[in-house]
């Protein structure tokens, strides 16, 4: 395509993801710049190795308060009152459970039922003590854990937009295994939107339902066919209820959230896969920056509302379905 001529593509595994780095101009120096910037994130936010800052948290629950950088600590506090709104599923204190389930990791087995209840009861957003004066977060029982999982990748994909932009750069694309922040349109010509694609449950990489158009938005999509195992002919994937200590179960395979920051989306995608299509779109129904793709597991795709992007459907097995239906 003519157009594509302009783009440069740059990729790096990090995170445990493929990150791919789209850019209208041949600039291996930016590039590096980028995915160094994404790997001082994830230095400061896993819980996967030691140390990072959320680790030490980890560490000293039911001990002390552990001083954090400031931009760690603005996005524990976004993570904690999203996990403290009305009937919230998401929860940055699921760690325990998350541990136990290791879904996504070597060695997943369904956890003895007792063994769930016991590290529900470590898991009470609650008992996150934040303080605004010192940067300080304190985790008040020992064996409860911080787990930004489900979040740091929205975040840090925003920080790599907002560092394009102080560099002058005001189009482009950062893929960060999921999570796609775009930045102005996909070509140096006005009002060419990026495509990004909708993928098919359980198909290949490559199979897609759709065709999602956005220009200078975030699309997240959370899927229960991204990490999954299966136990006894049942399918257990890696976004926990953290009111159950199971897999969350309803009649969605994923959510997609198109909005201007990404980690909205990323906090979005869980709460609405919480809440289900019909409650999903009557909570979005008064929110007009954040939209919701649903793809249902009787192969349905559901649009809450459709001002930020457009969708082509591609796969003839599932039918656009209006809100309601
Ligand atoms: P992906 O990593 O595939 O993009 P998500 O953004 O949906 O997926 O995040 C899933 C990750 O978030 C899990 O691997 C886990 O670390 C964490 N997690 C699981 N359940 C919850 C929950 N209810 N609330 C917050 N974080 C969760
Ligand atoms: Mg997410």
């Amino acid at each position: 395509m003519p157009q594509e001529a302009h783009v440069y593509s740059y990729s790096a595994v990090l995170m445990g993801s493929p990150i791919l780095l789209k850019l209208f101009q041949h600039n291996e120096h930016l590039a590096h710049q980028v995915f160094r910037l994404i790997k001082h994130y994830e230095n400061l936010l896993t819980v996967n190795r030691s140390p990072s800052e959320v680790m030490n948290i980890n560490h000293a629950a039911g001990l002390h308060p552990v001083v954090v950088n400031p931009a760690v600590y603005q996005l524990i506090k976004c993570a904690k009152s999203a996990s403290l709104l009305p009937n919230s599923v998401f929860n940055l204190a699921i760690g325990p459970l998350v541990k136990c389930w290791k879904i996504g990791f070597q060695g997943s087995s369904v956890p003895p039922a007792d063994e769930i209840s016991t590290r529900l009861a470590l898991t009470s957003p609650h008992q996150v003590i934040l303080d605004d004066e010192q940067h300080s977060v304190f985790i008040t029982q020992a064996g409860m854990e911080l787990d930004l999982g489900a979040i740091a990748k929205g975040y840090i994909a925003d920080r790599v937009r907002d560092f394009l932009h102080s560099q002058q750069v005001f189009q482009g694309l950062i893929n960060l295994g999921g999570n796609v922040q775009t930045l102005g349109g996909a070509s140096q010509m006005r009002g060419t939107p990026w495509s990004v694609g909708l993928k098919k449950p359980f198909a290949g990489p490559d199979d897609l339902i759709g065709v999602i158009e956005v220009e200078g938005k975030s699309v997240v999509t959370s899927g229960t066919y991204e990490r999954w195992f299966e136990f006894a002919g049942k399918r257990y994937h890696h976004i926990l209820d953290p009111r159950t200590g199971y897999p969350l179960d309803n009649e969605l395979h994923s959510v997609t959230i198109v909005s201007e920051d990404s980690v909205d989306g990323d906090i979005w995608t869980t709460l609405i896969y919480g809440m289900g299509v019909e409650q999903g779109c009557a909570c979005l129904a008064n929110k007009p920056g954040i939209e919701a793709i649903f793809v249902t597991k009787d192969r349905r795709v559901v649009l809450s509302s459709q001002q930020l992007f457009t969708f082509t459907l591609q796969d003839s097995s599932y039918q656009l379905a209006p809100q309601g239906s």
